[in-house]
């Protein structure tokens, strides 16, 4: 089955399915900042309780595993997700054992040593380099652990990795609560969203987003563009954008052939009238406000400007459905900040359909503090746009097609 099209309806769920005495191999996103030993953010654990919940009051064997940061294929002492049982099991107000490994006699002993309904965290899968390379004799060792797998790791899925992909190839495969929600509200976007349908994207360069801005020129009446990529489609409408940040010819062409098809769909294309500028990216530089045309060439655009911030939130205001990707400006020094704010606090205002991916979008939320009042918050940034650009999501592809 094409994953574009897979929404929550196709996709086997572990809501119906026997799980008492079962043992449970449960592939969660528990790569969270950690600082000096200590988790900075924990917005990932918590993603995951819902389905470690379900599962343990239904008296299963949760074996947990996941991978945190790029330890490249050997262990490392600051990568370990020994901080990160401990912190689950605060969560959950129980116990969480911990397991040195992730594949081999250690968990098996581990398992051995538990009753249902126990929670069990298994060792960073990125300490053995069989996890990026997808080889299948680790997944079966992976999967040896277990009678059913499930996937909750929506971050990870546009990843063909061995816990994510080839495990669900030997035991029969399931999606987690966190997968269901956001195969349903992504697909909701591409499928039946209500119109006006708007997008607004940002962010550095264009060539990360053109495969779901190529996609969603198709799909939306309008997409509103800021950040550093604005500066690059007024450059390839022959603005002169003094010193902002412009890409190459290649990036240039890219974003004429987004205006391009844009004009062909009927897609209105909102590029900024007036920036906030300054002589560097810094907390000193003085800011100043001028028209996207003037900007001198020892300046740089550094955010939309106060006329645009108008535009952009009534833009926001008319629309139905609203997908938010990338900041407008570099949003963490608060004089280049007012133009990602204006946006943040107009979707969270709108009454419609509104999704926000990305991790620095969702960063931009969570500092100006309106997450509360945004409809889905994606936990994926590169797989949000994965599945909206309509690639295969490996993870989720997996399930569909692993024995059952
Ligand atoms: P996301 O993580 O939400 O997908 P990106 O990673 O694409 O977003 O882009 C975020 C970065 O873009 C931020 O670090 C921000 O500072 C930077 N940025 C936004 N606008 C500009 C600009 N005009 N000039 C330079 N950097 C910018
Ligand atoms: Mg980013």
């Amino acid at each position: 089955m094409n994953p574009a099209t897979a929404d929550a309806r196709s996709l086997p769920l572990i809501d119906n399915e026997p799980v008492a005495g079962k043992r449970v191999l449960v592939r969660v996103d528990f790569n969270v900042p950690i600082v000096d030993g200590r988790i900075s953010d924990d917005t990932r654990i918590r993603a995951a309780i819902e389905t470690i919940d379900f599962l343990r009051r239904r008296e299963a064997t949760v074996i947990l595993v996941s991978h945190l940061g790029r330890p490249g294929g050997v262990p490392h002492a600051d990568m370990s997700l020994r901080p990160v049982a401990q912190r689950l099991s605060e969560l959950l107000e129980r116990p969480v054992t911990f397991v040195e490994e992730c594949v081999g006699d250690v968990v098996d002993e581990a398992i051995r040593d538990s009753n249902p309904g126990d929670v069990l965290l298994l060792e960073n899968t990125r300490f053995h380099p069989e996890e990026e390379a997808n080889d299948p004799d680790f997944a079966r060792s992976l999967a040896r652990h277990a009678d059913l797998f499930v996937n909750d790791a929506f971050g990870t899925a546009h990843r063909a990795n061995a816990s994510t992909e080839g495990v669900a190839h030997f035991v029969p495969s399931f999606a987690g609560f966190l997968v269901e929600r956001e195969i349903t509200q992504l697909s909701h976007l591409v499928t039946s969203p209500n119109r006006p349908f708007i997008t607004i994207v940002g962010g550095l360069k264009v060539a990360d987003k053109i495969g779901v801005l190529e996609r969603l020129v198709e799909r939306c009446d309008a997409i509103l563009i800021g950040g550093a990529m604005a500066f690059t489609f007024l450059a390839a409408r022959g603005v002169h954008v003094g010193g902002s940040r412009v890409e190459g010819e290649a990036g240039q062409q890219l974003a004429r052939r987004i205006l391009e098809s844009a004009a062909q769909h009927g897609c209105g294309i909102v590029l900024p009238i007036d920036a906030v500028i300054a002589s560097e990216v810094s907390a000193t530089a003085t800011p100043s406000v001028v028209a996207v045309d003037l900007i001198p060439d020892d300046q740089m655009g550094l955010d939309i400007g106060p006329r645009s911030r108008e535009l952009y939130v009534s833009r926001i205001a008319d629309a139905h459905t609203v997908f938010w990707n990338g900041p407008m400006g570099v949003f963490e020094i608060p004089a280049f900040a007012e133009g990602t704010r204006a946006v943040a606090e107009a979707v969270a205002a709108s009454p419609g359909t509104t999704v926000v991916g990305g991790g620095d979008s969702v960063a931009a939320v969570q500092q100006f503090g309106v997450a509360e009042r945004i409809g889905h918050i994606s936990t994926g940034g590169g797989a949000s746009l994965a599945y909206l650009e309509g690639s295969e999501l490996p993870g989720i592809t997996a399930i569909l097609s692993s024995p059952q």
